[in-house]
């Protein structure tokens, strides 16, 4: 971590919540659900796609579980209602992995289901590495009965994560490979981001290469070069791989695939809990803190 990113990070408390506020509306859209639908017509009508991303901390109850569900199901009605070009994005532990992992299933299983209904497509995300195990396992059981309307994440900087590709490249899956944006231990993640970014390309080699419907998510314009390099290596179509990045981050990067004639989804997180949600994960990766406060005072 640089002195930078930890000087942010012990800044933090000190910068008023308006001020917290005013500068992360570039990467939330607010906190209520007609704010991320304002969002997401604006998005569509730029030609890029979006991820809706309800915000919220771990759910410590069944309760904060429960209104997780409904929300999502509320927002499937309003994609549905606007014709918006868009799908979801769910964490486990805000469906409740943490209390149990049956009980998550279940909440997951019933928004896929509603998706379905609906022909949208819900992406589970990728949080810690103690949840990964439990995710690709949901993932995959959610598949056999849901099959292309459920997907999930896989994060390039993990050790495992050419063993998991390995394994679920059989199955055919639908995955957004990112970098992972968790604080792991060096046993777990590798720290050089050299080799995250030479595992990013691998990996993604396997999926492109077997055709695996891929999420291309990152900002990191080497990676978008290779991605495209190798799509058109494998001569893939338009409408078998799309990029992804967060609401917020390079807007011109954005542009420049979408211009190219590429599909692009947007991840557009919103809710209430957008402040703990914003500081809490601004302290777990400083790095990212980094990249806001360079943003906010025009560094970058
Ligand atoms: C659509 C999407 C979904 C994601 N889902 C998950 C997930 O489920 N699980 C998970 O662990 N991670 C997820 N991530 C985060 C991801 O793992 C990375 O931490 C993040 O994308 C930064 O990596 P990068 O590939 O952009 O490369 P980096 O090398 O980190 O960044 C490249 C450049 O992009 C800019 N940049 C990147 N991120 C930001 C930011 N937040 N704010 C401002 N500038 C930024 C910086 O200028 C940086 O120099 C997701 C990312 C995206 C785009």
């Amino acid at each position: 971590m640089s002195f930078f990113d930890k000087l942010v990070v012990w800044s933090l408390p000190l910068i008023p919540k308006p001020v917290v506020g005013y500068f992360s509306r570039h990467y939330i859209a607010g906190p209520k659900l007609d704010d991320a639908i304002a969002v997401v017509k604006e998005l569509n009508a730029h030609h890029a796609m979006a991820t809706m991303d309800l915000l919220g901390e771990e759910s410590m109850n069944k309760e904060e579980a429960e209104a997780a569900v409904v929300e999502y199901l509320h927002i499937l009605r309003a994609i549905d209602e606007y014709q918006l070009d868009a799908n979801l994005s769910v964490k486990p532990t805000q469906m409740g992995l943490n209390i149990d992992q049956e009980y998550c299933y279940q909440n997951i299983r019933r928004i896929v289901r509603e998706a379905k209904k609906f022909n949208n497509f819900v992406r589970i995300d990728m949080e810690d590495h103690t949840t990964t195990s439990a995710t690709i396992e949901m993932y995959l059981k959610l598949k056999q009965e849901f099959g292309n309307h459920v997907g999930t994440v896989i994060q390039a900087y993990l050790r495992r994560t050419s063993a998991d590709i390995n394994l679920l490249l059989k199955e055919k899956p639908n995955l957004r490979l990112c970098k992972g944006i968790y604080v792991e231990a060096r046993e777990i993640a590798y720290k050089d981001m050299a080799i995250i970014n030479e595992n990013y390309k691998y990996n993604l080699e396997k999926l492109l290469s077997n055709r695996c419907y891929t999420g291309i998510a990152t900002h990191d314009e080497k990676l978008v070069w290779q991605a495209l390099m190798l799509i058109e290596k494998y001569g893939l179509k338009k409408d078998e791989y799309e990029f992804q990045m967060l609401l917020g981050v390079d807007e011109q990067l954005r542009k420049i695939i979408i211009d190219a004639g590429h599909r692009l989804r947007v991840y557009v997180p919103y809710g209430e809990q957008w402040y703990p949600y914003s500081t809490r994960r601004l302290k777990e990766n400083p790095r990212m803190a980094g990249y806001v406060f360079k943003r906010i005072f025009g560094l970058s």
